[in-house]
């Protein structure tokens, strides 16, 4: 255990009031809110930032708090990022270490390998942490630095720039989502100025009579055939009914969504090429159709006459006048079909 936790963990305040207390100058922060506690990463004593303040801004003075005497620099204090200043010891000296054993696995030939090393950088790493032979440790990470700084510097440039594409891939889809957005809120804009701008004229043509006098008879005649009617309601004074019968008719598109419903999408259910007869009779089937034991489970005969023509037909297109020779037509074909899949002599062939 670390120092900074020994020190932590042995007080004797109760956990949640020790830590809103400045171990140096006692002040808690129930007397001052405002209160920001810093903490500097050689020894991880926490201290508030006016004690910070007050100490260190001469230059570089031994930590407070007792027992400890580290020479601390007041640029190395930082706000701590965990609430546990054991695991932002940690998260640091992982950082460090990682820094410096960077070797990657494609780097190693077999798992093995690379496992062996991990294992050796988590061992190097829990004696720095847990302050085991740390002068020794410090040596090896020295000794490993200075013998691998040519890889250490590629590995590294390596993640930078792995990073970096991966930051880039990220802000190119924000760039993108942001395009989308901006391009959305322009078509909605203009869908807007559009249907002002028609307002607007449409009560322009109200405001001047004549004109829509004019723009009414033509439109009522080319809707009626009778021409009287149309010339008489144009003077009747409906005037604001110009005004909507040009605005109905601008969207050409109207008549679109009125198309037959069709729920197969265009797809042909009926085959081209043959017509089943209602029934096939055959020696063969005669079982099928009448054993109880085949009927009672809903086997029906046709549907099998139906596969049977299906597959006979399908993908080959090879009509049987053709390959006879005798020059009939698709529809002579389909004939023929149709009467094969109906009658004894042919069932076979077609079957
Ligand atoms: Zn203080
Ligand atoms: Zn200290």
């Amino acid at each position: 255990m670390s120092k900074a936790a020994q020190k932590h963990g042995g007080s004797s305040a109760p956990p949640g009031q020790d830590d809103d207390i400045c171990p140096v100058c006692k002040s808690a922060r129930y007397l001052n809110p405002n209160m920001r506690f810093l903490v500097n990463p050689t020894c991880y004593h926490k201290m508030c930032e006016s004690c910070v303040d007050r100490i260190f801004s001469q230059g570089p003075a031994p930590c407070p708090v007792a027992g400890c005497g580290r020479t601390l620099r007041k640029q190395r204090f930082r706000r701590q990022t965990f609430e546990d200043l054991q695991i932002e010891r940690e998260v640091d000296i992982r950082r460090r270490v990682s820094t410096i054993f960077n070797r990657r696995e494609e780097e190693f030939l077999d798992l093995r390998n690379w496992n062996d090393y991990l294992e050796n950088v988590e061992t190097l790493t829990f004696n720095l942490l847990y302050n085991i032979e740390v002068p020794e440790t410090e040596a090896k990470l020295a000794a490993y630095a200075a013998q691998n700084s040519d890889s250490i510097s590629r590995n590294a440039a390596l993640a930078s720039a792995e990073h970096d594409s991966t930051e880039a891939a990220f802000a190119a889809q924000k760039q993108a989502a942001r395009v989308r957005r901006e391009e959305s809120l322009r078509e909605d804009e203009e869908d807007r100025q559009d249907r002002l701008r028609e307002d607007r004229e449409a009560q322009e043509r109200i405001a001047q009579g004549s004109t829509a006098k004019v723009t009414l008879k033509k439109s009522t005649a080319r809707r009626k055939d009778g021409a009287k009617g149309a010339a008489s309601s144009g003077n009747a004074g409906p005037s604001a009914a110009p005004a909507f019968e040009i605005q109905g008719l601008k969207p050409v598109a109207a008549p679109e969504p009125t198309k037959a419903y069709d729920p197969f999408g265009g797809l042909r259910i009926r085959s081209e090429y043959f017509a089943q007869q209602r029934s096939c009779e055959h020696p063969w089937l005669d079982k099928a159709k009448n054993d109880p034991a085949i009927v009672t489970g809903g086997y029906d005969v046709r549907e099998y006459c139906a596969r049977a023509m299906v597959e006979a037909f399908a993908g080959m297109g090879v009509f049987v006048d053709d390959e006879v020779g005798t020059g009939g037509g698709q529809a002579a074909a389909t004939e023929r079909a149709a009467i094969a899949a109906g009658t004894d002599n042919r069932t076979e062939d077609v079957l």
